[in-house]
């Protein structure tokens, strides 16, 4: 199933690849604390309400995709906990030009960028004025917590993803804590769907491929991540509960790039979707 959030935050179920049936109204009506977020709520019970989404999104009228306004799959999560340095290529392509020999940028690990950060399909990327530093693109496998926990097993991790989507970790190279080259307003677009899990399949045989102004920039297979999903989830669960609804994004493969003014980016990741995203010079 591909799950869509369009317009004004409503629900939509993909309907082949060019139209979406609106299902909002099959949602129910909550009454506790999770109701203030139908989205979390949502993440939570999907397996409980999955029937019902897939039963209106039957009998629903189609709406062509071209009449709506796609946004981020992604609601109010609590955070957006990013793998680094998950591709040998990448780890490589960065060494010496902007992590220093020895340092522990190049290592594995995990870092938060902000949710307010997240725009949609179609969105612009908005640069800010950081003088000579570059501004990178990295385009990257990404996946939502369902129900989420503490100290997960890696053997139980897979479990706990509802679903697959497409992320650019947008970057300021150079010197400074990556949570705040990585979170400026705009620098996550998110989309177009969220992909459940059992639609994909093996997560760790998909394409990701980016283009910036129809020049191809990365193309690899998600098989070559380094730290594979199911150990990433059980690492990060030992430090922080993964709540309903978070976002987390497996790190970026080779031939990350400049962005500038004007550019188009088209990422696409396969069973997942293509997403487009427009690049504009803001300032301070
Ligand atoms: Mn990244």
């Amino acid at each position: 199933m591909k799950l869509a959030i369009f317009n004004e935050l409503r629900l939509g179920v993909l309907r082949g690849d060019d139209a979406l049936v609106d299902v909002t109204a099959a949602l129910p009506q909550w009454d506790n604390g999770y109701a203030a977020n139908w989205w979390l709520r949502l993440c939570h019970d999907f397996a409980e309400l999955r029937p019902r989404l897939e039963r209106a999104a039957a009998e629903g009228q189609p709406v062509p995709l071209s009449q709506v306004r796609l946004r981020a799959p992604v609601l109010y999560p609590s955070k957006i906990i990013a793998a680094a340095s998950n591709y040998g290529a990448h780890r490589e392509e960065m060494r010496g030009r902007f992590t220093p020999a020895g340092s522990w940028l190049g290592e594995f690990d995990v870092f938060l960028k902000a949710p307010s950060s997240i725009i949609g399909p179609g969105d612009t990327i908005v640069l800010p004025e950081v003088g000579d530093r570059e501004i990178h693109h990295e385009s990257e496998l990404a996946f939502v917590i369902g129900r989420g926990g503490k100290d997960i097993p890696v053997e139980r991790a897979l479990d706990h993803v509802l679903g697959y989507t497409i992320l650019i970790d947008v970057t300021v190279r150079g010197a400074g804590d990556r949570s705040r080259r990585k979170s400026y307003d705009t620098f996550t677009p998110i989309g177009p769907y969220l992909v459940t899990a059992d639609e994909i399949g093996d997560p760790h045989a998909l394409r990701i491929e980016l283009w910036v102004n129809d020049q191809k920039r990365q193309d690899v297979n998600s098989g070559e991540m380094l730290t594979k999903i199911p150990e990433m989830i059980a690492y990060a669960s030992q430090v922080m509960t993964l709540c309903p609804g978070d976002v987390f994004t497996t790190g970026s493969p080779a031939g990350v790039g400049q962005i500038h003014d004007g550019d188009t980016l088209v990422t696409q990741i396969s069973k997942i979707g293509r997403m487009t995203n427009h690049v504009k010079a803001g300032g301070r």
